[in-house]
């Protein structure tokens, strides 16, 4: 073995997270390494955000065949698609976006970029397996952004050779006829969509009675309502499964069918179990994941910081970058700062878009707390892009009306989402709101409609319209 390589700080991992806190330890001018056993590419580019976007995408364009007839079109039921050439284009631009990625971790790196796989022997003694043999590396400080990984149960092994998770799915040649989707939350969900939307047959099951992990109720009750129209949804049951000669057979209490392919979407396990971290003294949960600090992403008083998929908390592409830049910039200093974390987001792009912001239904005070609602079939853009079960309910502190959180399954929901998350963050009230314009016909009247739902249920503290304010000047 080579003597030990000391450096100021070891990253390991040059996903989102990785690239992150590269960029603050560069910034703060310390010395460090970065080690990735590969493929380069990020999760996000290669197999996550951008090729399940462009999934949806390719499903949104096919399916507006349908709609065509309603305009005079003629001859579209003569229309096909050839799948492989959807899939192989998708490959071709999601490479533009991974081997972006893989040009940022080169040049950002440099010849500080070591392939090979990590492991902790110490706390600041890490142990790198690469082609080149085995090296050892002291670092001051290190931060762990080694990301997640799909699970695949054990229960799925008799169907093996006829299940794929979602790193597979992107890398078939051709896409099957029929597919069964296990997992609904907001991955299973749009995958369910987008290959449905291709002219795939999708079964999508969950054992959970909600689609993309909706909890407000009534939004839950409207998604599953709409997205029944896309695929056959089995929710809240248990689905037994059975090799045949030429697929799958799924059942479900009643409900039995059989399919080509499964794709597994069971949620994703972070990349920790390998890093050695319990022989090495790290301090774990029951689950083996390092306990940490969100607001510092110090694990214990370690000198040692965790971003992204891999401390299993946000597992989210814009809460990596972040995740990645505190860790990056409190490895780079002898002491660490606590950070404000950014208000929650989530948006499942499943159009019309499932999205929970700022607080979670299940999370709201059980009292003292206002819902403002606003329906789709009342809006009339919302209407014309034939989305009348677009639904928004936004949640607000009955003292004041400030605005807690919100959860909506709306067409341009990415858009609202941004709106509110940043209204939420700032600590607006619904009045307050009501004095920004709202232009017409826009799909953002939704808010609108829904702050002054809020404001009627409020005392009434102005004689004055909603949105007004008196010239006093
Ligand atoms: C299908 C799908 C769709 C998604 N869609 C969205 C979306 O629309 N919006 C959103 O915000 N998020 C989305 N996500 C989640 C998002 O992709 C992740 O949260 C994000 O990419 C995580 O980044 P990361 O840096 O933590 O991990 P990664 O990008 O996975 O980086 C981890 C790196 O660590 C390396 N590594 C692992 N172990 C070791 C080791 N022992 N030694 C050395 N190197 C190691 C790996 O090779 C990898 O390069 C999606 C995910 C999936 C799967």
């Amino acid at each position: 073995m080579k003597n030990i390589i000391d450096t100021d700080v070891v990253i390991i991992g040059a996903g989102s997270a990785g690239l992150y806190a590269l960029r603050e330890v560069r910034r703060a001018g310390r010395d460090f390494l970065m080690i990735d056993r590969g493929p380069l590419g990020t999760t996000c580019a290669r197999v996550g955000c951008m090729p399940s976007k462009i999934a949806l995408h390719s499903g949104a364009e096919w399916a507006a065949r349908h709609a065509l007839a309603n305009i005079g079109a003629h001859g579209v039921e003569g229309l096909s698609i050839d799948h492989s050439t959807a899939w192989s284009r998708l490959r071709q631009q999601r490479d533009l976006f991974a081997d972006n990625a893989i040009e940022n971790a080169r040049i950002g790196a440099g010849d500080k970029l070591l392939e090979g796989q990590a492991r902790f022997l110490e706390p600041t003694l890490i142990e790198l397996e690469s082609p080149q043999g085995i090296q050892r590396i002291r670092a001051t400080s290190v931060v762990i952004a080694t990301g997640s990984r799909p699970v695949m149960p054990g229960w799925l092994e008799s169907v093996r050779d006829r299940i794929i998770n979602t790193d597979e799915l992107f890398e078939l040649n051709t896409l099957p006829d029929s597919i069964g989707v296990l997992g609904l939350g907001a991955i299973g969900l749009e995958m369910g969509l987008a290959l449905s939307r291709l002219g795939i047959r999708v079964t999508g099951a969950d054992l959970a009675a909600n689609v993309g992990g909706i909890v407000d109720p009534v939004v839950a009750e409207r998604a599953h309502a709409r997205f029944a129209r896309d695929m056959e949804l089995w929710l809240g049951t248990e689905t037994r499964l059975e090799r045949t000669d030429t697929g799958v057979r799924v059942r479900a209490g009643e409900r039995d069918t059989e399919v080509d392919l499964l794709l597994a979407a069971l949620g994703r396990r972070p990349n920790v179990d390998g890093l050695g971290l319990q022989a090495a003294g790290f301090p774990l949960d029951e689950r083996g994941t390092p306990i940490f600090d969100s607001a510092t992403m110090q694990i214990g008083d370690l000198p040692v910081y965790i971003a992204g998929d891999a401390n299993a908390d946000r597992p989210l592409m814009h809460e990596a970058a972040d995740e990645g830049a505190i860790a990056g910039y409190n490895a780079a200093r002898e002491a660490p700062t606590r950070f404000v974390r950014k208000i929650s987001l989530g948006i499942a792009f499943s159009n019309p878009d499932v999205v929970t912001v700022g607080t979670h239904f299940n999370a709201l005070p059980s009292e003292g707390v206002v819902i403002g609602i606003a329906d789709g079939s009342k809006n009339g853009r919302v209407r014309i892009l034939g989305a009348t079960e677009s639904l928004l309910q936004v949640y607000a502190d009955a003292s004041d009306g400030r605005l807690l959180g919100a959860a909506m399954m709306t067409t341009g929901g990415e858009h609202l989402a941004h709106l509110l998350a940043w209204a939420i963050q700032r600590g607006e009230t619904a009045h307050d709101l009501l004095s920004l314009p709202f232009y017409h016909p826009v799909v953002e009247e939704m808010v609108q409609t829904a702050l002054q739902d809020i404001v009627k249920q409020l005392p009434a503290t102005s004689p004055y319209p909603w949105g007004l304010t008196p010239d006093t000047m």
